[in-house]
């Protein structure tokens, strides 16, 4: 089939199954956004913390350029970090995240994205193993694809199935990976991170999570999962983004020096590619001088989170997790399509999640919820349910 012809079918068909993808313009105001002219309170976003919706900082930021060098605001690194893009914000960055991980190695990156297709291509040859989560973010399976490592999916959580996978397989490599996120943005579930620890150090494996819906969220300093369960000095690599709960662009990983030193020198999505713009690199910085303190936020997020959860329950709905995201389930694709238009002529800004992100029969729409919402925003929400 020539080309055309095929993309054109290939779209048509993503129609008929109501899986057809396209931009919508959103403008966001608060914590709502305006859709074709319409406000809506949006639960779409991964502004966890509510800081999109919190001009006063942006404001407080942008005042520091009156005392601190032009340079620091540029909106271009010019070059890769490798080049001459490595400009003084990534050096100060890196300092702060280190300090916030007990004085680990840090790197920071473009993305979540560039770090999750870097570092395992980076770091794995073809005599080691991959072992992925099966709901793990389409990053690390592209991060995966690109690896020369061999790699399985373990079922979602199930750390009995991935410990008979390390008893079978483990002496057959030289080297185990095991990949999570901490929360999955699908269904809200937080990893128990304690027991994925105690199976790397028992089988002499390496274990790699991301904390992308994490960071800002969990811990009391924010550093995520990782800090609330008391592991970071035991996950060998943990990555984390700025452009969610840290409201900029950018990634992050901890590690030792020697891998460090090592992705500094083969790691392809940050060798080839232009660092990010200072002004982004030391708001992120800034952001997170904040972020530290904000406790009583994240206590506040999760508490929004169970009271939306309760009410789902209560309503005899069908929901899971325990952080910030909360799933409502509602089964097939359609019913998940037709729910979620209904909630958006409602008011609620809220899309379906369906198959191949969530498995067949569970799809659902999301609601991620911000810590600028109120306890009323959730009243509001369960009405409307
Ligand atoms: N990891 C996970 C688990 C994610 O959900 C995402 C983004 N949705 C990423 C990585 C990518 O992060 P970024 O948006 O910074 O590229």
């Amino acid at each position: 089939m020539r080309l055309q012809e095929r993309l054109q079918k290939e779209l048509d068909d993503l129609r008929l199954a109501d899986q057809f993808r396209f931009l919508r313009q959103l403008t966001p105001e608060g914590i709502n956004s305006r859709l074709d002219g319409r406000l809506l309170l949006n639960l779409s976003s991964n502004d966890y913390l509510g800081l999109n919706a919190w001009p006063q900082l942006r404001r407080e930021f942008y005042e520091r350029m009156e005392h601190t060098a032009d340079d620091a605001f540029a909106l271009s690194a010019t070059s890769s970090r490798l080049l001459t893009g490595n400009h003084p914000g990534y050096m100060q960055l890196e300092a702060a995240v280190s300090k916030l991980y007990n004085n680990r190695e840090s790197l920071v990156f473009n993305s979540g994205y560039h770090a999750n297709v870097g570092i395992l291509p980076a770091l794995t040859s073809r005599r080691d193993l991959i072992l992925s989560d099966k709901l793990n973010h389409a990053s690390i399976i592209d991060g995966i694809r690109l690896s020369e490592a061999e790699f399985k999916r373990y079922p979602h959580l199930d750390f009995d199935r991935l410990e008979a996978v390390l008893g079978r397989l483990r002496h057959k490599y030289d080297n185990v990976i095991i990949i999570t996120e901490s929360v999955f943005s699908m269904d809200g579930v937080v990893a128990d991170l304690s027991r994925l620890v105690e199976l790397k150090e028992k089988y002499d494996a390496l274990l790699v999570v991301d904390e992308a819906h994490g960071v800002g969220v969990f811990g009391e300093q924010g550093c995520g999962v990782c800090e609330e369960q008391g592991l970071i000095d035991r996950i060998d690599i943990i990555i984390g983004t700025f452009g969610k709960a840290f409201c900029s662009a950018g990634a992050y990983a901890i590690m030792n020096k020697l891998f460090r030193d090592y992705l500094i020198n083969k790691m392809r999505s940050l060798i080839f590619t232009t660092g990010l713009p200072p002004v982004v690199v030391n708001w992120s910085r800034f952001v997170l001088e904040k972020t530290v303190k904000m406790q009583q936020n994240r206590l506040h997020l999760q508490s929004l989170a169970e009271k939306l959860r309760e009410g789902i329950r209560a309503a005899g709905g069908k929901t899971g997790g325990e952080s910030q995201i909360v799933p409502y389930i509602s089964g097939s694709n359609t019913a998940a399509v037709k729910l979620a238009e209904r909630l958006r002529e409602a008011g609620l800004l809220v899309f379906p999640i369906r198959p191949p992100t969530v498995p067949r029969g569970s799809s659902r729409v999301r609601f991620s919820l911000t810590a600028a919402m109120t306890e009323q925003d959730i009243e509001r929400i369960l009405e409307i349910l």
